[in-house]
């Protein structure tokens, strides 16, 4: 049997001109991950248009698309062109789950969260010629995961191939995130077996590791024998985690001398009363500027994720958040207008008052304001985001975060990083077309390379607590 994956692209990322290299990160593990279940007997392949032109002049017996929800579109195009020539095509992910009648017009069978459990029932059941139209999951393990299929994956056309997932999910439940939705019926978070964990981390090639997890330090005793048993691996890695799980305990400590170089976090907003409407209690009355030191003083990047257009936010929003990020050295900001996504509470919350003005899934890219605001006008909200991003990477404002850093090391680095990642766009669309972005993670290596003892963040007069990494950490050999 010949079976295809595959991504199709986000609207707002593919052009036969420009590539921009947010897209050219990550492979599509999600379908790496699903084709070992298959078997051997059978042919696979995973084709990822974001970065290579989809062949649609084949005929598989299968066909999987994952389905985001600004690829909706193009997914469901690329499924009614398959099952018009006969192949089976089947849906899954995160659109999917929220809106199962819209995506079951397209497709002979759509999954609904995740599919560890319920692709290999599928599988017997397609060879039976007894599948059924929805396969709901339930059963929520990550025990018994055959290896991911990474030699499916086109390496060299990703400038981070090494991406891993150990856990799926997370413990929140904000209400802007498909996180709930995903995961409705079943476990919301859970992790995988450590040592599996770490056998497929030791499976990797090279140093680099990006962790997708929601949030990798979510499970304490998970988390912190992760670290423990990969304190020998000389990697060099990069996670998301929340502002509570900085503060709290010294996992944060043990995940730095593990690798642990950068690090995205949720800040999302200032205001207690948007925290509250958000359901995000993780970050209320958590000191944000304490948990950006103790990260400076490990020698961690932080990317800082922000929301605008929360229903407390007005027109001085912008310039706060900006000014923030300078002052207090973040490496990356990623900005998002509100958006309330299908199957979310939000979504639920704004629809009961009236407040999604449009259904046209392109425009929830979180670029774009697809709902009735309150404080601010769409105008406003929308010109306030493009200027928030345009002045958060003036050259004027990199150097002077970077400068904001004591030690000339992360000086440098963060230089490097924010500079490199935001003002060297036509050059790293000339490195994707000319295939050669896998090049590129020596450099992406060093840079994330560590900050030595000496040269770490000394902000005089603050609280940055150096005391709390004891001298052994500090001088740990494997991470310098
Ligand atoms: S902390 Fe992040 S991943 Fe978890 S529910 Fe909130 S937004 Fe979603």
């Amino acid at each position: 049997m010949k079976i295809k994956m595959i991504l199709p692209a986000l609207a707002e990322a593919e052009s036969p001109f420009w590539r921009p290299i947010k897209y050219s990160l990550f492979p599509p593990l999600g379908l790496a991950t699903l084709a070992a279940y298959v078997s051997p007997n059978d042919e696979v392949e995973i084709q990822d248009q974001h970065v290579e032109k989809l062949n649609l002049n084949d005929t598989p017996d299968l066909v999987i698309l994952q389905v985001y929800i600004t690829n909706a579109y193009r997914s469901y195009s690329i499924a009614d062109h398959y099952r018009a020539k006969g192949t089976y095509v089947i849906l899954g992910g995160l659109h999917v789950t929220s809106l199962p009648d819209e995506a079951s017009k397209h497709a002979d069978s759509v999954f609904l969260g995740p599919g560890e459990e319920t692709f290999p029932q599928f599988l017997k059941d397609f060879k039976n010629r007894t599948p059924k139209k929805i396969y709901y999951s339930s059963i929520r393990t990550l025990e018994r995961m055959p290896p991911i299929r990474r030699d499916l994956i086109k390496r060299h056309r990703y400038l981070v191939p090494n991406s891993i997932v150990v856990t799926r999910g997370c413990p929140h439940h904000c209400t802007f995130c498909y996180k709930d939705a995903f995961f409705e019926s079943g476990k919301s978070f859970y992790t995988q077996i450590v040592d599996d964990a770490l056998a497929e981390i030791d499976r990797l090639p090279g140093r680099h590791l990006y962790f997708l997890d929601d949030h990798l330090l979510g499970n304490q005793k998970f988390a912190s024998s992760l670290f423990e048993g990969m304190k020998g691996m000389n990697r060099v890695f990069q996670g998301a985690a929340t502002v509570d799980s900085i503060l709290r305990g010294n996992l944060i400590e043990q995940a730095a001398e593990a690798g642990l170089r950068s690090v995205f976090v949720g800040f999302e907003t200032f205001s207690p009363k948007n925290l509250k409407q958000s359901n995000k209690k993780q970050n209320l009355k958590r000191d944000y500027k304490e948990a950006v030191q103790r990260l400076h003083a490990l020698g961690i990047m932080i990317n800082g994720s922000f929301v605008f257009g929360l229903d407390e936010d007005d027109k001085d929003v912008f310039k706060r958040t900006v000014d923030w990020g300078v002052k207090n050295a973040i490496t990356t900001s990623t900005y998002h207008v509100l958006t309330p996504y299908p199957g979310t509470k939000l979504f639920k919350d704004m629809e009961s008052q009236n407040r999604v003005l449009t259904r046209n899934w392109d425009l929830y890219d979180t670029r774009h304001v697809v709902y009735k605001t309150t404080n601010l006008t769409a105008e406003e909200l929308k010109q306030g985001y493009d200027w928030a991003y345009k002045e958060f990477y003036r050259w004027a404002n990199i150097f002077e975060a970077s400068f904001n850093h004591k030690s000339h090391k992360h000086k440098l680095k963060h230089l490097l990083y924010s500079g490199g990642w935001k003002k060297f766009e036509p050059l790293w669309n000339f490195i994707i077309k000319t295939k050669n972005l896998n090049n590129m993670l020596p450099l992406l290596e060093s840079i994330l390379s560590k900050v030595n003892y000496y040269e770490k963040e000394s902000f005089s007069g603050n609280s940055v607590k150096l005391q709390r990494t004891t001298p052994t950490r500090q001088h740990n050999p494997v991470n310098n």
